[in-house]
This record gives structure tokens, C-alpha cells and sequence, in this order.
């Protein structure tokens, strides 16, 4: 686990695309300057780690492009202390970000290998989640409810309503929403049955799937 400077020069140039890209605000891209996203990767795509894409990571999924990962933290507005539900672990670098934003961070996983992997790995990093979930992302998390923050980082072919019910007032649901492209939704509820819905342009994501247990 080596982070050089090799790494660090690349990462500071990533950083600049991201921000040359529309990301404004200062503590995500300190977020993304400061984790070794090159660690969340197979080592052989070493050198590719800091270029602005999706690169697989196994079990048919992708680590997300970091102007995507900054662009889903961005809309959540974190504050220190947040109670932030993320659906899909993945490799767990969006989970870094969010820790590293002071978030409190519940993050669910539906497959077993990458869950696995990443409760190793993250921790290694000593980015430590409140609580690891292997389960089904759909439901979202009733009994740890409810949330300042909801973020998906799969695509949902439609919303999820547990998500916007386990929102606190004022909360934020990020989540693309979408079959084959998807359409960046934010949800921001402002009371107990009113939200407020904003689109935010055409992403790409892996499909939010139903649990295979
Ligand atoms: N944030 C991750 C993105 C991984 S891709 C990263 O940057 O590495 C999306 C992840 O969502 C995959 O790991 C996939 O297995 C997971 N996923 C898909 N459907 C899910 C569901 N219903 N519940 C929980 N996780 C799900």
C-alpha cells in the first residue's frame, strides 16, 4: 500500500479537472486530493487511477469518476457529524469521501465479495464507517433512520420510497435515477409529505439491482 509522490502529482492534477469541471466546492475537492484513489483499484490499473473515469473493480462493477463522486457529495451539502446512508460500497472510495467531509457514515453493499472487501480495506485507510450493511440498498436502512443524507451510487430504474421516508425534514436524497442513462435527482424534503425534486443532468451507472438473497 504505497501512496508516492508519483501518486500524489497525479492526484493534484485530477483534482484541478475536477474543479475545471464545475465542482466548487473546497472541502470535496480536499477530500479528493487527499485519498489514494489508486489503493480502491486493482494494481493494475496503477497508472490509470487518477484519470477523471469508471474503472472496473470486480463482480461486474465500477469504482465511480471522481467528478461523479464529487459531484453526488457536492449536492449533499455535509456538515460535520451528518448521518449519511450510502446504497452501494462498492470499492468504498465514495465512502472515504464522505468520512473524510465528517460524515457518519451507514454504507450497504448487496455483494458479498466487495462488501467484504472493502470492511477489510476501508479500515486499513482508518476510514471507519458507522456500520457496514450486506443487504438490499431498496429498503434503505429503517431501524438506523432517520438520515441528513441519502446517497445511491448505483442507477434505480425508479425511487426507491423508503429512501425519501427515512430523509429527515431538510435531508437530501441523491440518486440517479434511470434505465440505460440515468437523470441526477436530488430530493430535498420540506416536511413530512412535501419534497422538493431537482434534475441535474444525464449520468451512467450500474443498475441498482434487487438483492440476490
Ligand atoms: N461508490 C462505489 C460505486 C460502486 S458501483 C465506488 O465508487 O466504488 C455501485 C455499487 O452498488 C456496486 O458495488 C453494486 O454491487 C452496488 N449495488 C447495486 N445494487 C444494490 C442494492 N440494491 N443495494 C446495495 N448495493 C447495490
Amino acid at each position: 500500500m504505497k501512496d508516492t509522490h508519483r501518486h500524489q502529482g497525479m492526484r493534484k492534477k485530477l483534482v484541478e479537472t475536477v474543479a475545471s469541471k464545475g465542482i466548487k466546492d473546497k472541502a470535496v475537492l480536499a477530500a479528493i486530493g487527499k485519498i489514494p484513489r489508486h489503493l480502491f483499484m486493482d494494481s493494475g490499473f496503477d497508472s490509470h487511477a487518477y484519470q477523471d473515469k469508471a474503472f472496473p473493480i470486480g463482480a461486474d462493477q465500477t469504482i465511480s469518476q471522481p467528478y461523479t463522486v464529487a459531484f453526488q457529495t457536492e449536492l449533499l451539502q455535509i456538515k460535520k457529524g451528518d448521518k449519511i446512508l450510502e446504497i452501494g460500497t462498492g470499492s468504498g472510495y465514495q465512502t472515504a469521501v464522505l468520512i473524510e467531509l465528517g460524515a457518519q457514515v451507514y454504507t450497504i453493499e448487496r455483494q458479498q465479495e466487495l462488501f467484504k472487501k472493502a470492511q477489510r480495506f476501508l479500515p486499513k485507510l482508518g476510514y471507519k464507517p458507522k456500520k457496514f450493511i450486506f443487504g438490499d440498498g431498496y429498503k434503505g436502512l429503517p431501524d438506523e433512520s432517520p438520515f441528513d443524507g441519502i446517497i445511491a451510487t448505483a442507477g434505480a430504474p425508479y425511487v426507491p420510497i423508503p429512501l425519501l421516508s427515512q430523509l429527515k425534514i431538510g435531508g437530501r436524497l441523491v440518486i440517479p435515477v434511470g434505465n440505460v442513462s440515468q437523470t441526477m435527482t436530488l430530493f430535498i424534503r420540506t416536511s413530512e409529505k412535501e419534497f422538493e425534486k431537482h434534475e441535474l443532468g444525464s449520468f451512467r451507472f450500474v443498475p441498482m439491482l434487487k438483492n440476490k438473497n
